[in-house]
Parts: structure tokens; C-alpha cells; sequence
């Protein structure tokens, strides 16, 4: 299998090469920060309904104890990332624009920070697949990768469907440029994630699991290789270094060469994904019945002093992580995730959500494309090359320019539109693509309610 998966150049077709930019995080060990003096912990973090407060202002929080029951099935709980007090639940800023409702916990300065609230560990032997996605819920586990969907909700067999999902696709590509948070997460926890996909295995019914790493990270493939051997359920894959290779339909489409249909989810084709750091925070916090608290993230770019991966407390504000890394403060554009799908930050009292894989600080030097004029369509299809869902970017971007929005959707299959932001990336003209596929979306969406 070794062999094969290195020469074989697996990956999907058009994508792009950007520039890597991960030379500077990638050699670096993951580092603990300290605990900052107040926290944000917001409730809508995750896709699904927002989480329900269980604590009042005032209230004395421990370190890992649950702070908001789900919503229902598509919800997570959320647990206290330190011991303190709560402040005030308030509408707070989000990455996403809008602010939103929050938990804010004044932590105490005085406390070692152990997790101190006790739970029962699992029985895992003993669990059924039922009471394993329960679990999977209770330690409040989302997509880390980005997308922060409930991780149990994609292992739990739909009551409607009956599509068996036959493999289990760990997704360590990491395509986005400056982003080394999942590297040093299969360096440095192998095992937890192991154990992450044994217990994944089992809620989502599939008999093997295959993990996809880029072939730039050939040193994480070596490790989990070695880790994996007396597990022959779990094989690990090189796939070519190409982005958007982290996007799910990529990633499957290269490991299994399985298509998904427009608008169908992974499920479809019998496969589940999960991100490596989902899966490593599974391998050792629900064996201990633990809540998710803290996660991995990237710091880097060229407004930063000390670049690295530093795991924080959830809720951490960005102005902490940052100062904190030698952020100075200057002309800069702040990017939660990577530098293609990431969401600008206008304000530094952003908290880090469970779906923050990296703070990025680009200085203007970085920044030529805000200078740069827009120019009319040349018909050059560079555009069209690069979509990896062969979409015409050219023509949905003259449509929209145009306000056919309704069109973009009913002939060129916008909704396919995933926002890698490939064909913006190729395009001589500097056309704000997916700007202009975002607008459509969002007025066709309002049209539709
Ligand atoms: S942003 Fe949309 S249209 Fe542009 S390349 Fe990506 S999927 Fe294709
Ligand atoms: S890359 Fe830009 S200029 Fe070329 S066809 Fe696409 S939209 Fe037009």
C-alpha cells in the first residue's frame, strides 16, 4: 500500500498551487499558551442550533464542566475552557460578521487550570454504535477542519436512509497555505488519533478508514504508518499537494475515486469524512467521558513575530493569541483559518471558535491584490480550468455582475459553488468571484425564504 500511495499521485483534477508558506510553523512542537484573562465562549459556534446556557451570571465555573446543553440532535454541548466566573452572557463579535450570544468567563488568575470536574470515563467495549454517537455528542466534538459540523450527526445512521457508509476518509491534507495546526497534530498525536478512528469506525458502521495526507507532509505519513501497522482497518495515503485537496469531494474523489453528485453529501457514496484533529480530540476525550475545551491553532503570517501552533483554550480572544505571538499591531488584514476560505476579523475581541484552524496576520506587502484594479472578463478560461467542480466561474461571474442571480442557480449550478475561491485566485482581471457567488447566494436565499 506504502509503495503504491507514494507513486501513485493521487488527486482530483483542475485545483491550483499556490504558494505553501508553511515553512515557517511546520518544524515547530505545538506550545500551550497561558490562559488569557477572559474568555468568549460562544453559543452558535458549530453548524446547527446554537447551544443553551445551563449557568448564570456570577456563577462559578471549573475548568471542563458543561456551560450550554444541546439544542437537540443537531447540537453540541459546551464545557467551561477554564476555571472562573461568569460575567454575562452577551451578544459578542463572531468571524462570521454578526455578533452573537456568548458565555464570557472571567478567569481566575490564581488556578493551576487542571481539569478538575470529574466525569465517568466511557466503557467503549461495552458501548453500542447508538450510545457511541451519544458520546460522541456529549463531549461536544465538531468538524475542526473548519466547517464545525457536529461530528456525531455524520456518524449517526439517518432514519430515512439507508446508505451504509463502508469507509471512513481522515482528512490530513491541509491544502490550505500558511496552515501546519493538523502536521503537527499526526506528528505529535498519532495514537490519539488512532484511537480517534477505531471509535469513529464503530458509530459510523464503516469496516476501514483511510487517511489522505498531502505528499508535502511526508514526515506525518511515515509516523501514522508506523502507528497504524497492527491495525490493518486503517490504511494511510499520500495524496498530491494541490489545493483545494482538503475539500471533502476532492479528497474522496482522490482516495476512492468516488464522485458525489451535485448537491449529495459523502454519505451518498458510502463514505464519512472526518478531519485528523477531530478525530485526535475523540481518541482521548471521549475514552475519558471529557468535553472538548481547547484546540490547535496556527499562527503565522507576515505580521507576526513568533509564528507557531499554540493550543488554546476555546474562546480565547484574538488579540491574546496574537500579542502573545508578536503581533505588533500595524496595517494588517487578520484571517481566521487559511488565506482562501478563511473569514477576514474586523474585530481583535474575536474569540477562537472549535472551527478556527488558524489566525493569520498579512501585512500590506502581503497584500498587492487590495491594490490591484479590476479589470473586465478576457474569456481567458483560466477560471474554468482551475474549478474543481467544472463549474464556468467566468459565466456565473458575468451573470452575477448582471443580477441574474436566479439563473447562476437554475443553469450553472452555483449551490455547487463550495467558495475554494480557486478561479479568483487564476483570474488576470482580479474579478471578485466569489464575493460576487456570495451575493448571489445570499439574495437567491432571501428570495427563497
Ligand atoms: S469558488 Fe466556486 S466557482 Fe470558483 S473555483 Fe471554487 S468551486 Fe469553482
Ligand atoms: S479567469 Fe477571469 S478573465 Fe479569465 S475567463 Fe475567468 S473570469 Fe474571465
Amino acid at each position: 500500500m506504502g509503495i503504491f500511495s507514494i507513486i501513485s499521485g493521487r488527486t482530483f483534477r483542475h485545483g491550483i498551487h499556490p504558494p505553501q508558506h508553511k515553512a515557517a510553523t511546520a518544524g515547530k512542537p505545538i506550545r500551550r499558551l497561558d490562559f488569557p484573562p477572559r474568555l468568549i465562549v460562544h453559543l452558535n459556534q458549530f453548524i446547527g442550533r446554537p447551544a443553551r446556557p445551563i449557568v448564570r451570571k456570577g456563577q462559578e465555573v471549573v475548568r471542563g464542566e458543561p456551560i450550554a446543553e444541546p439544542a437537540g440532535f443537531v447540537s453540541v454541548p459546551l464545557y467551561a475552557p477554564a476555571t472562573g466566573v461568569v460575567r454575562d452572557i452577551k451578544l459578542m463579535p463572531t468571524a462570521r460578521g454578526p455578533r452573537a450570544q456568548a458565555i464570557i468567563i472571567d478567569v481566575h488568575e490564581a488556578s493551576t487550570q487542571q481539569v478538575l470536574y470529574s466525569t465517568p470515563p466511557n466503557n467503549l467495549a461495552e458501548m453500542s454504535r447508538e450510545e457511541l454517537v451519544a458520546a460522541i455528542q456529549r463531549a461536544g466534538l465538531t468538524g475542526l477542519g473548519g466547517a464545525a459540523f457536529p461530528t456525531h450527526v455524520k456518524y449517526a445512521q439517518p432514519p430515512d436512509d439507508e446508505t451504509q457508509v463502508d469507509t471512513l476518509v481522515v482528512n490530513g491534507a491541509e491544502c490550505e497555505p500558511y496552515l501546519t495546526a493538523d502536521h503537527r497534530v499526526m506528528l505529535e498525536e498519532p495514537q490519539d488519533i488512532v484511537t480517534g478512528i477505531e471509535i469513529a469506525l464503530r458509530a459510523c458502521g464503516a469496516k476501514r478508514a483511510i487517511i489522505g495526507i498531502e505528499d508535502n507532509k511526508r514526515d506525518a505519513y511515515e509516523v501514522l504508518k508506523e502507528h497504524v501497522k497492527d491495525h490493518p482497518e486503517i490504511e494511510v495515503a499520500l495524496v498530491e499537494a494541490k489545493y483545494p485537496q482538503g475539500a471533502e469531494k476532492m479528497l474522496i474523489k482522490a482516495l476512492l475515486g468516488r464522485e458525489i453528485a451535485p448537491g449529495a453529501l459523502p454519505r451518498s457514496v458510502g463514505v464519512v469524512v472526518s478531519n485528523v484533529g477531530t478525530l485526535a480530540q475523540m481518541g482521548r476525550l471521549v475514552p475519558r467521558g471529557e468535553g472538548l475545551i481547547e484546540r490547535v491553532v496556527t499562527v503565522a503570517g507576515e505580521g507576526v513575530k513568533r509564528p507557531g501552533n499554540y493550543r488554546v483554550p476555546i474562546g480565547t480572544p484574538a488579540r491574546f493569541v496574537l500579542r502573545e505571538a508578536g503581533f505588533e499591531g500595524a496595517h494588517a488584514e487578520i484571517i481566521f483559518g487559511g488565506p482562501m476560505m478563511g473569514n477576514d476579523v474586523a474585530s481583535l475581541d474575536t474569540p477562537v471558535t472549535m472551527g478556527v484552524s488558524g489566525i493569520l496576520v498579512r501585512d500590506d506587502k502581503a497584500l498587492p491584490r487590495t491594490e490591484k484594479r479590476i479589470w473586465p472578463c478576457i474569456k481567458c478560461a483560466r477560471c474554468v480550468e482551475a474549478c474543481p467542480m467544472y463549474l464556468n466561474p467566468s459565466m456565473l461571474g458575468q451573470l452575477a455582475q448582471a443580477g441574474q442571480y436566479e439563473v447562476m442557480e437554475e443553469r450553472y449550478n452555483l449551490l455547487s459553488c463550495f467558495e475554494c475561491g480557486c478561479c479568483a485566485y487564476v483570474c488576470p482581471s482580479n474579478i471578485p468571484l466569489v464575493q460576487l457567488f456570495r451575493v448571489a447566494k445570499a439574495i437567491n436565499s432571501e428570495k427563497g425564504d
